[in-house]
């Protein structure tokens, strides 16, 4: 219960913060606009307000806005992991309420009921602001709050106390432009807040969804009883192998090993015995690998079937077969096994850059395979022709 409410509150902050960059992240174009409007602003009162107040308004505003798009510069450019959420939201929401401060004095500082042009220039301005910061400030709706009352609220307030029924009225439509402004930023807010989340939520999805794609990779290339790579590894293995070595021109081996009479083995001992068995014949393949750097995996491809390919020399191969095939055999000593078991390999070698093929060179090492079997077992033979010169027989 405490685990989900602090997910919850979790993916509420991560929601929050969210939104603060959205925010911040739209300052630079936001506020240079808000710049050339004051200048504009400016210079439409120049002749008729004081030139030291309208002046200093300006030169005020101009500070708050280049201090604003110094600190939207530095939080965009910080890292996402050592962003201060509170700082950030605070920085965010005090630029936007001085703004607002800024803008709203401008009602009181400049309203001049004889001069018509004035007013409807801040009417327009100040309306025009609101409006326009709708989209972008509404990212995170209590900055819409912050900018916009504060902006508008002076110069309706002003007007409503002129008790001049011309004013009120137009104090009355100021009013109801600034809530319709409200609510469609609160309804814009919560838009954006739930399309942040629906993303969060799609992006732990999507991570969900590659996670149980791995794992069912996993599965589906590796076998469940020994746990080393399956048929299906292998075929993938063997053409990636064969790929790049016909890249790079080096030859491919094969060694293809086949547990001796197991059957018997089973019938001796025991189906679940057996398995125990092949178990172990897998945990040794991996140790000679590992002991021995091999380049290349154990696979098990059939019921008592392993394959290891190798890039590499056919000596090479051939040794690392006797080295398996005495592991194999030296077996008995460990707890598990009941009796000796022993393997037969074939081992062949083939160069893909030649134009030797895949089922060639398989075709080589399952002969090799098989007289290592009529010669009684427990052996390594290798094929010492080209694979490709077996493609002629018969499989
Ligand atoms: P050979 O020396 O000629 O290879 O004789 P073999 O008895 O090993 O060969 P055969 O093909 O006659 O029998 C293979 C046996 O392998 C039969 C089957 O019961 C056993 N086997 C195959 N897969 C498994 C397995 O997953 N677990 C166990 N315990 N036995 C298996
Ligand atoms: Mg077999
Ligand atoms: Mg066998």
């Amino acid at each position: 219960m405490d685990n989900n409410i602090g997910l919850v509150q979790n993916l509420d902050q991560r929601v929050r913060r969210e939104q603060l960059r959205l925010l911040s992240s739209h300052l630079p174009v936001v506020l240079p606009g808000s710049l050339l409007v004051a200048v504009l602003f400016a210079w439409g009162f120049w002749n008729t307000a004081g030139h030291t107040v309208i002046g200093a308004w300006l030169a005020v505003l101009v500070v708050v806005i280049f201090v604003r798009l110094a600190l939207s510069y530095y939080f965009c450019h910080q890292p996402r992991s050592q962003l201060n959420d509170n700082l950030l939201k605070q920085s965010l929401l005090a630029g936007s309420f001085i703004s607002g401060c800024l803008w709203g004095s401008a009602g009181l500082l400049f309203f001049d009921p004889d001069n018509a042009y004035g007013f409807a220039l801040l009417v327009i301005v100040l309306g025009g602001l609101v409006a326009g910061s709708l989209g972008s400030h509404s990212y995170y709706y209590p900055n819409f709050l912050l900018f916009a009352i504060p902006e508008f609220l002076p110069l309706t307030a002003k007007l409503l106390l002129m008790e001049d029924d011309s004013y009120t009225l137009i104090a009355l439509m100021m009013s109801l432009f600034m809530l319709l402004n409200l609510y469609y930023s609160k309804k814009y807010a919560n838009m954006i807040e739930h399309s942040i989340r629906l993303q969060f939520a799609n992006d732990a999805l999507l991570q969900k969804l590659q996670a149980s794609n791995r794992e069912l990779h996993e599965y589906s290339y590796t076998d469940p009883l020994t746990g080393i790579g399956n048929r299906r590894q292998f075929d993938m293995d063997f053409e990636q192998t064969w790929q790049s070595a016909s890249t790079t021109k080096a030859p491919v081996c094969l060694i293809l090993m086949d547990v001796d009479h197991f059957k018997a083995y089973n019938d001796a001992y025991g189906h679940p015995q057996g398995d125990q068995v092949l178990k172990k014949i897998a945990l040794v393949l991996l140790q000679v690998c590992e002991k021995y750097k091999v380049r290349g995996r154990p696979m098990r491809i059939g019921g008592e079937e392993f394959a290891l390919l190798l890039k590499g020399d056919l000596e090479l191969a051939a040794n690392t077969a006797e080295v398996i095939r005495e592991a194999v055999s030296n077996m008995k000593a460990d707890a598990g096994v009941d009796r000796v078991v022993t393997a037969s390999f074939g081992v062949a070698m083939a160069h893909p850059a030649e134009g030797e093929t895949r089922t060639a060179l398989f075709r080589a090492a399952d002969e090799a395979l098989y007289k290592a079997k009529t010669a009684g077992r427990n052996c390594v033979i290798v094929f010492a022709q080209k694979a490709s010169e077996n493609m002629a027989k018969p499989a």
